[in-house]
């Protein structure tokens, strides 16, 4: 099996090589990364200028490269310079990905840029806290992952979320309720004013969620799809708003 390895955090980031050490039990693996963070690039695709690549010796038993571009660049410029790519895992975010937060995902958005060029992918987010996440401890729940979503009706695209101290999984949808995103307003040191975009912490969430399965410490599973299109809505507006066609 070919294994791609790329995130939103950089090359040099310690999830990268956590991803790459259980990857490379599977298969043979490249990993493709960008060489500065990257985080809440989303799907953003470098544009009007070109990208290059530079190998890295960073990782032990893989061939890697640093780009000078953003998450869906790397897996779009390595399934172009390599073929026959299997599969591509994405991360170990330094952060979690779920709910809201999904949209803004560098992480999930490389997984979602492999699904989109028809290579099935998975995406893994931690949580940060007062410390580094202990990614030794997190790498057999990570292969545990790998191995259940690796058989033969394998799922497509793939958002999963470890806590610290995982009690088991479980399948889950993303969270969609209140927006968690906050404007925070702040002056620099010369009195200018700057604003940060940060997070609150949602209070309520279905038992069936993303935020649900982290809030009680399961590894959270989430099936994405990449057609944003809302059928039921398509629906009642043909139904509504017949429009004859030539
Ligand atoms: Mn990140």
């Amino acid at each position: 099996m070919r294994i791609l390895v790329t995130n939103d955090d950089g090359i040099y980031s310690p999830g990268i090589a956590a991803l790459a050490r259980v990857a490379r039990r599977y298969g043979e693996v490249r990993v493709v990364a960008p060489d500065v963070e990257q985080s809440a690039a989303s799907h953003a695709v470098t544009a009007g200028r070109p990208v290059s690549y530079r190998p890295t010796p960073a990782f032990r038993d893989a061939e890697a490269y640093r780009v000078n571009g953003t998450p869906a660049d790397c897996v779009a410029l390595a399934v172009n310079r390599w073929e026959n790519i299997d599969l591509v895992l994405s991360g170990v975010n330094l952060g979690l990905n779920i709910g809201n937060g999904i949209w803004h995902s560098g992480t999930v958005a490389a997984a979602k840029q492999a699904a989109l060029l028809g290579i099935r992918a998975i995406a893994f987010s931690t949580p940060v806290g007062a410390d580094e996440p202990d990614f030794e401890a997190l790498e057999p729940h990570i292969a545990s992952v790998v191995e259940l979503l690796n058989g033969e009706d394998h799922p497509r695209l793939v958002n999963v979320n470890i806590p610290r101290a995982p009690v088991g999984m479980c399948w889950t949808r993303q969270y969609i309720g209140s927006y968690d995103g906050k404007v925070v307003p702040d002056t620099d040191p010369v009195g200018r004013e700057i604003f940060w975009f940060t997070v609150v912490r949602v209070e309520e969430y279905e038992s069936d969620t993303d935020i649900w399965a982290i809030e009680n410490n399961y590894i959270s599973i989430t099936p994405l799809r990449l057609n944003l299109t809302d059928e039921p809505e398509l629906e009642h507006l043909r139904a509504r708003h017949p429009f004859d066609r030539a």
